[in-house]
C-alpha cells in the first residue's frame, strides 16, 4: 500500500480537513499519515473557533515522520497562520534536501495545495498575512486547487469571466510556478466549469471540464476531498490528468449519494 501524508486543520465533523483527508486516502487504498495545522471548533454549519498549532511542533512532527518514511505524495490544507505556514515550508524543504541520491535530487513527491483562505460561512482559516507564504508553497505544488473566490484573492485576477479564469490560472502556473492549477467553478452561477491549466517548459495548456449542478444544498468538504483524491490518486502513480478526471468523477458521485449526519450541511458518502 502507497502511503499519502496530509498536512491539514482537523474538523470535528469528519466532513472536511484531516479528518476528510484520511477516509478519502483509504477510500482509494492509501495509506494516510496526518500532521494537524490547527484544531477548529465546527459544526456542520460553521467554523466556531480556530485553535492553531504550536508552529515549532508541526516542524517536530514532520522531522521525525519524514525521517522514517517518505510519503508517495502530499497534501497542504488549512494552515491557520503565517507562523505554522512557515514550519510546513520548513518540513518540505528538509524533505526535499534529504532526497538526494548518488549526488543527484531524487524525484520529488507530488504535492497538493489546496489553498484554504476560509470556511464556507466565512471565518477565515488562513490569516490574511500568511497569504504570501501561500503563494511561496504553491510554487512547490504539482498541483494548486482553489475555487474561484481563492484564485481571485491570491491572483487579484477578476474571475468572472472565462478569460479572466484562464488569466489567474496563468498566474499560478507561470507567476507562482506551481505545475499545474485546477480552478474550480462550483461557486459560479449556472454549471460549473473547472479549468485544469499545466505548464511544461514555457507552454501553458487549458482544459476546461464541463459539470453539471446537483440541486442537493450546501455539501461540506468537496473541496478538500477533491484535492484529497488527487493526492491520493498521484501516491498511486497515477498521471495528474488521469488523477484530476478520477477525482472529478468520485466527489461527483459522492455528492450525488451524500447525508444530512448535521443539521446545516450535507456529507459526502463515497
Ligand atoms: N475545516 C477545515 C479544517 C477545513 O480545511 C475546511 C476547508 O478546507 C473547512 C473546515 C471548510 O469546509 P467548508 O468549506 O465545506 O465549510
Amino acid at each position: 500500500m502507497e502511503c499519502a501524508l496530509t498536512i491539514a486543520g482537523s474538523d470535528p465533523t469528519g466532513g472536511a480537513g484531516l479528518q476528510a483527508d484520511l477516509q478519502v486516502f483509504r477510500h482509494f487504498g492509501v495509506h494516510g499519515a496526518g500532521v494537524i495545522t490547527a484544531l477548529t471548533v465546527q459544526d456542520s454549519g460553521s467554523v466556531h473557533r480556530v485553535l492553531p498549532s504550536f508552529p515549532s511542533v508541526v516542524l517536530e512532527q514532520l522531522r521525525v515522520l519524514l525521517k522514517d518514511f517518505t510519503p508517495s505524495a502530499i497534501k497542504l490544507g488549512m494552515l491557520a497562520t503565517d507562523d505554522v505556514a512557515l514550519n510546513v515550508e520548513l518540513g518540505l524543504r528538509e524533505l526535499e534536501n534529504s532526497r538526494i541520491s548518488g549526488g543527484r535530487p531524487a524525484a520529488r513527491v507530488p504535492i497538493v495545495v489546496d489553498p484554504v483562505l476560509a470556511a464556507s460561512d466565512g471565518t477565515a482559516l488562513l490569516e490574511r498575512r500568511a497569504w504570501a507564504r501561500l503563494q511561496d508553497l504553491i510554487g512547490r505544488a504539482t498541483l494548486v486547487t482553489p475555487n474561484l473566490p481563492e484564485a481571485q484573492a491570491l491572483t487579484d485576477c477578476d474571475v468572472s469571466t472565462e478569460e479572466g479564469v484562464q488569466a489567474a490560472a496563468t498566474a499560478l502556473v507561470s507567476h507562482y510556478g506551481a505545475e499545474a492549477a485546477l480552478i474550480k467553478g462550483g461557486h459560479a452561477a449556472g454549471p460549473p466549469r473547472d479549468l485544469l491549466a499545466t505548464r511544461q517548459g514555457g507552454t501553458v495548456t487549458y482544459d476546461w471540464f464541463e459539470g453539471h449542478r446537483m440541486d442537493v444544498g450546501s455539501v461540506h468538504g468537496t473541496g478538500c476531498a477533491l484535492a484529497a483524491a488527487v493526492t491520493a490518486l498521484l501516491a498511486r502513480g497515477d498521471s495528474l490528468p488521469e488523477a484530476v478526471g478520477t477525482a472529478r468523477t468520485f466527489v461527483r458521485d459522492s455528492i450525488s449519494r451524500s447525508e444530512d449526519y448535521g443539521k446545516r450541511a450535507r456529507f459526502l458518502v463515497y
